[in-house]
């Protein structure tokens, strides 16, 4: 018997909803299914600046889309990293460079060698073994341009900023061109069959009824489906990430890009900055039981380095997930599954890798049960991963300033946080578990960078001499000055890659 989804409908068009219908027509084909997806302009989007992790560029490939057209098309910049202001003190910078620092050696991490000679005196930081971080200094870029794992022009990762609202523009094209139909309206009534609870059809304002075999709700925080039809329990992690709001505003682009976000700690909270090719975005995401809506939009508006371009606008949010996303026939991606602030711009990603599970453990009409619980069991492990990961900025600081950054210093963390706290304290060792999203490096990164010092280091690292081990630290750091000499500016780049029009 023929199994097969026909029908699909997704609920939402915002970056989520439209991701989803981009992959679903590529991946499926026109053929397959009946792809329909429901968004109403008068609801909109979130769609605020947004910057992304390297992974967005598997997306990409995977819908054939060319990177210097994708660049162009949503007035993109390139990103090699976050810098983070004031986090672990007042007056103390960091950068969290995507790519690795150094080079492993003898089979030993280079981040042991690292913290050995620098525990021995050596006053160089961690960033200087990146060349992610010394061009990011330098306002430079330029994508890697061999695979010789010796050269350091191998080992540029990278990300984009872009603007999300032109993003999910570009996406629609693509989608629709592939078979997907879109139909704008406001959802009223989700109708769901007596018989299993499974969910039928929604019902548009208009009357207009969309029937399918299975739902993507990205409907955005209100989880129209998976709250509302499937009663998907919320796990509200707003304890340990107690920011609540943001304010959002754009202003004018003065200077030349930056090839990084920068992220500066506040009083309350803390400010992105995310440069695009016509404007900056910028915003505050703060915890409303330390600082008004006013007084944040305030410190917001002081802190811009241009004139604003539109008035800001506060966003509300609640730090947590659905404890179920999928539930029978309902699939739920983007902010309608969770929310995690975007500290380290993990939302997007999410939603990429929610698609790829999706599509792994794609459904027949009969959506086994086991199915649907492995999706379950592993997202959940995917979101508590990330959730740590933004934890630890707030846990490992000095700051105790404001009430705020008092409480978050001092607060509990969840137990596979501490334990990995308790691991580094001793040797400054960090282990990547289930292929969890951030590795050794980015954990490394932070730890450090927010100012956590081990008791020792790693004692493998005694494998070199401490001659030898300073002699390749010294030779890697001149092959990364290098490099960064050869590469053009930013704005030279995509001057000459990928201008907007
Ligand atoms: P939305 O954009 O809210 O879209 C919801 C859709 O559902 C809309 O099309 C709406 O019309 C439709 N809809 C809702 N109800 C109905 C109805 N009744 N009938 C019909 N249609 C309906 N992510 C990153 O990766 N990087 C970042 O830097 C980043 N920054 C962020 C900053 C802030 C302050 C916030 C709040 C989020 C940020 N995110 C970031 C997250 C990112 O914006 C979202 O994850 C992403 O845009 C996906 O949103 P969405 O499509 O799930 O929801």
């Amino acid at each position: 018997m023929d199994e097969r989804i026909r029908s699909i409908c997704i609920v939402g068009g915002g970056t989520a909803g439209w991701m989803t219908a981009a992959a679903l027509t590529k991946v499926l084909g026109p053929e397959y299914a009946r792809i329909t997806l429901v968004e109403s302009d008068e609801i909109g989007t979130v769609g605020v600046g947004e910057a992304t992790i390297p992974q967005i560029g598997i997306f990409n490939r995977l819908l054939g889309i060319e990177e210097d057209e994708f660049v162009r098309r949503v007035n993109g910049t390139y990103k090699l990293g976050i810098q983070f202001v004031d986090w672990g003190r007042k007056g103390h910078t960091y950068f969290h460079p995507f790519g690795p620092f150094g080079v492993d050696m003898e089979g030993v991490s280079f981040h042991a060698f690292w913290l050995r000679l620098m525990q021995g005196g050596d006053p160089r930081p961690i960033t200087d073994f990146s060349i992610q971080s010394a061009a990011a200094d330098a306002g430079k870029f330029m994508r890697a341009i061999t695979s010789d794992p010796r050269s350091m022009l191998s080992k540029i990762a990278y990300a984009f900023h872009f603007d999300a609202g032109l993003y999910a523009r570009f996406l629609r094209e693509l989608a629709e061109a592939r078979g997907a139909v879109r139909q704008e309206g406001r959802i009223v009534e989700v109708a769901k069959r007596g018989s299993d609870g499974f969910i039928e059809a929604v019902v548009l304002q208009d009357g207009t009824r969309i029937e399918a075999d299975l739902f993507v709700d990205c409907s955005g925080f209100r989880g129209l489906l998976i709250d509302g039809a499937m009663g998907a329990e919320f796990e509200d992690w707003s304890h340990w990430l107690p920011c609540d709001r943001a304010v959002a505003v754009p202003c004018e682009r003065v200077s030349e890009t930056t090839p990084y976000t920068r992220s500066t700690a506040r009083e309350a909270g803390w400010q992105w900055r995310i440069p695009l090719q016509h404007r900056t975005g910028n915003g505050y995401v703060f915890s409303s039981a330390h600082i008004s809506e006013d007084e944040a939009t305030a410190v917001l508006l002081k802190n811009l380095d241009g004139a604003p371009t539109a008035d800001p606008r506060v966003l509300r949010f609640k730090g947590g997930v659905r404890k179920t996303s999928w539930i029978k026939n309902c699939v739920a991606l983007g902010l309608a599954a969770g929310f995690i602030e975007p500290l380290e711009s993990t939302s997007i990603h999410l939603v990429q890798s929610g698609i790829a599970k999706l599509l792994t453990m794609f459904p027949s009409r009969s959506f086994h049960q086991a199915d649907i619980d492995r999706y379950n069991r592993i997202t959940a492990q995917e979101w508590e991963q990330v959730r740590d990961f933004i934890i630890l900025h707030y846990k490992v600081t000095e700051r105790s300033d404001t009430p705020f950054w008092d409480h978050v210093r001092t607060m509990d963390v969840p137990e596979a946080l501490a334990e990995k706290l308790r691991v580094f304290q001793t040797h400054g060792r960090v282990f990547r578990e289930n292929e969890e999203l951030f590795n050794d490096t980015s954990w490394f990164a932070v730890l450090i960078g927010q100012l956590m010092t081990p008791n020792s280091y790693d004692p493998v690292a005694d494998v070199l001499s401490l001659e030898e081990t300073r002699r390749r630290l010294d030779q890697i750091q001149s092959a990364i000055a290098t490099s960064v000499d050869y590469m053009p500016k930013h704005d030279r780049f995509i001057a000459d890659n990928c201008a907007a029009a």
